[in-house]
C-alpha cells in the first residue's frame, strides 16, 4: 500500500516532486572558451505532480518550459535542485546524485513525447525500430515477445500493425505524433513529459492527439507535464497550470481558476491571446508589449517589470515571494492582492473527437 505525501497542508499522491530547480547554461567566449555568463534557464522552480494529475506549463518561447521537461527525465543535468520521483515502495526518490542502475530503473517510468513528430523519428529506422527501442535497451522485452509488444503499442495509439515495416516519411504528420506516442508508452510510464506535443499539427488532427492523450491517461493511469504556449491546448487537457516568465514559475493554479481569476499580470496578457466567443470580450484585451527578457541578463526584481502594466518602483527592486494566495492558488507579485485581474470565461467545449 503506497504512503501518500503531504502537501500544502493536505495529502495527495505525489508522483513528482521538483524543488528549487536550476539550470544555467555557461556562456562561452574566445580560443580557450572563457566562461563569461550563464543564461539562466531555469532559475528556482518549484512544482508537483499527482498521481493521474496533468500539469500544464505554459510561458512564451524562452520562457525555460523545455528546459525543465528535460531536466526532469534527466536528459540534461540540472545544475542544482531536487528531481523527485515516487519509487515502487511510494517513497519520493531524488534522481539527481542517484547511482546509475537504480536510475536507469526510475527512468522507464517517464518518457517524453516531443513537439516535432518529423524531426523526432530517425526516418532510416521502420516504426517497428523506434518504437523497440526503449525496450531493447532496457532488456524489457525480445525476439517474438517484443514484436507481440510493438503490435500492442500500435494498436493502443490507433496504428495498425502493418505499419510496423513502414518508415516515418510515409506517415502523416498525426499518425508520426501517434508513433512517438507509442514509443513513449513503452516502457509502461508513470509520468509522460509532453513538450508542444500537437503545436506542429494542423488543428483538426490536435483534437484527435489530444483525444488519445486523455485516453490513455484513464486507461493506463498516466500523469502528464504538458509544456505548451497555446493556453486554449492546456485548458483543455490540463487539472492545474503552471505559468513560466524567464526561468521561474509566476503562478500555478486549478485550471479553472487560472483562466477565470488570473493573479499574475504576465497570466492575464497570456490569456487575452486566447481565442474569445464573446465579441463584447475582443476589444477589451491586455495586450503583451516587449520581447521576452533575455535569460542571460535577465531584469532585476521581477522580471516580468518592464512588459508590466502595473509595475511599481519596488517591482525593479525586489523579486516578489511565493504565496498562496487562495486554496492551491500560488502567484509571484508584489500587488497580487491589489489587482483585479481580466480572465476568460472557462470553455465547456471539448475538442471533437476522432
Ligand atoms: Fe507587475 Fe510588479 Fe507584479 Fe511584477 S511584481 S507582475 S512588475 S506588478
Amino acid at each position: 500500500m503506497m504512503s501518500p505525501s503531504v502537501e500544502n497542508g493536505y495529502s495527495t499522491d505525489v508522483l513528482l516532486r521538483v524543488s528549487d530547480l536550476k539550470k544555467h547554461f555557461p556562456i562561452e567566449r574566445g580560443f580557450l572558451r572563457r566562461v563569461v555568463g550563464h543564461v539562466q534557464a531555469v532559475d528556482g522552480v518549484t512544482f508537483s505532480i499527482r498521481r493521474g494529475e496533468t500539469l500544464g506549463l505554459v510561458g512564451e518561447s524562452g520562457s525555460g518550459k523545455t528546459t525543465v521537461g528535460r531536466c526532469v527525465i534527466r536528459a540534461i543535468e540540472p545544475t542544482s535542485g531536487k528531481v523527485e520521483f515516487q519509487n515502487e515502495d511510494g517513497q519520493l526518490v531524488d534522481l539527481i546524485g542517484l547511482e546509475k542502475s537504480s536510475l536507469r530503473h526510475l527512468r522507464r517510468s517517464a518518457s517524453m513525447i516531443f513537439q516535432d513528430p518529423y524531426a523526432s523519428l530517425d526516418p532510416r529506422w521502420t516504426v517497428k525500430d523506434i518504437v523497440a527501442e526503449p525496450l531493447r535497451l532496457s532488456s524489457m522485452a525480445s525476439g517474438k515477445q517484443l514484436d507481440e509488444e510493438v503490435v500492442r503499442l500500435l494498436k493502443t495509439v490507433g496504428l495498425e500493425p502493418k505499419h510496423m515495416l513502414r518508415y516515418p516519411h510515409s506517415f502523416s504528420g498525426g499518425q508520426r505524433q501517434r508513433i512517438g506516442i507509442a514509443r513513449a508508452l513503452s516502457t509502461r510510464p508513470r509520468l509522460i513529459v509532453a513538450d508542444e506535443p500537437v503545436s506542429a499539427l494542423d488543428v483538426s488532427i490536435q483534437a484527435q492527439i489530444l483525444n488519445l492523450l486523455q485516453d490513455l491517461k484513464v486507461q493506463f493511469g498516466l500523469s502528464y507535464l504538458f509544456i505548451a504556449h497555446d493556453l486554449s491546448v492546456v485548458e483543455f487537457i490540463a487539472e492545474r497550470v503552471a505559468v513560466m516568465y524567464v526561468g521561474r514559475i509566476v503562478e500555478m493554479a486549478q485550471t479553472r481558476s487560472l483562466f477565470t481569476q488570473p493573479r499574475h499580470p504576465y497570466t492575464e496578457a497570456l490569456l487575452a491571446a486566447v481565442p474569445k466567443p464573446d465579441p463584447d470580450l475582443r476589444g477589451k484585451r491586455v495586450s503583451l508589449s516587449g520581447e521576452i527578457a533575455n535569460p542571460a541578463a535577465p531584469p532585476p526584481g521581477c522580471h516580468f517589470h518592464p512588459r508590466c502594466r502595473y509595475a511599481q518602483a519596488i517591482c525593479k527592486r525586489e523579486v516578489p515571494g511565493w504565496e498562496e494566495i487562495a486554496p492551491d492558488h500560488f502567484v509571484a507579485c508584489h500587488f497580487a492582492r491589489e489587482l483585479t485581474l481580466q480572465g476568460v470565461p472557462r470553455s465547456g467545449d471539448a475538442p471533437a473527437r476522432d
